[in-house]
């Protein structure tokens, strides 16, 4: 027999019945399995594709055959006009038709989900709330930075002492403390060398608790301030 329409084999590759011939056909005649296995990437790609999916490329065959396809159909339509006759220049167009409604599923289903994709991977925008400088308390001669900022929907306290010491046998603990420091909550532990990066809890009131406080504790088993700072300063808004 002739070869398969390509009616046959995109219903074959979307699982439909056709007639038996044509599956006989398809699976005996190289150009056609071929075919086939084009249309059934196409299928595929397109019933595994879901929004929560990275961007993918449809497969490069896929991709070549949809081109190949839209430039014969170019040319046919620019050379073939009043050579081809009518009822073959339609069938061809759709023909190239069905390939291009698998490729157009495809690729809207690809820009489905890069559109989703840049949504979910959207860089998350930054807003500075509030800074302080950390100045030294006691003896320690260090300074530091506190930046509070808007990172997407929760408040990030970013804190950075750079010459922060080994603490020797202890720790350094990073607190937020009302003006007069007689109410002080507990951020978050401070290594040193290293920038440290809190979010901070949704309720947290800046105006409240305007006071950014390092103090050095050791391991007492004691969840208040040591009542030893090292840095302290004033969140400014
Ligand atoms: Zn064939």
């Amino acid at each position: 027999m002739s070869h398969c329409d390509e009616d046959a084999l995109a219903l074959l590759a979307l699982g439909e019945v056709v007639d038996s011939r044509d599956v006989a056909h398809a699976q005996e005649c190289a150009e056609c399995s071929a075919r086939l296995e084009e249309y059934r990437a196409v299928v595929s790609v397109g019933r595994t594709v879901t929004p929560d999916d990275v961007p993918t490329a449809p497969p490069a065959e896929v991709w070549s055959a949809v081109t190949a396809e839209v430039a014969r159909d170019r040319a046919d339509a620019a050379v073939g006009a009043d050579v081809v006759s009518l009822d073959s220049a339609r069938s061809r167009r759709r023909r190239g038709g069905y390939v291009l409604a698998a490729a157009a599923a495809v690729v809207g289903l690809i820009a489905g989900s890069a559109v989703t994709a840049s949504v979910i991977n959207r860089p998350e925008t930054v807003q500075m709330v509030a800074s302080a400088q950390l100045d030294p308390i006691g003896d320690a001669s260090l300074m530091g930075t506190a930046v509070v900022q808007r990172v997407g929907d929760t408040s990030q306290l970013k804190v950075t002492v750079p010459d922060l010491p080994n603490a020797d046998g202890g720790y350094y603990e990073v607190w937020m403390a009302t003006a007069d420091t007689k109410n002080m909550v507990a951020i978050g532990n401070l290594n040193p060398g290293s920038t440290a990066v809190y979010t901070l809890p949704a309720g947290m009131d800046l105006a409240s608790f305007p006071i950014v406080d390092v103090s050095l504790e050791t391991y007492d088993g004691d969840a208040g301030h040591s009542a030893t700072s090292v840095v302290r300063g004033t969140l400014n808004a």
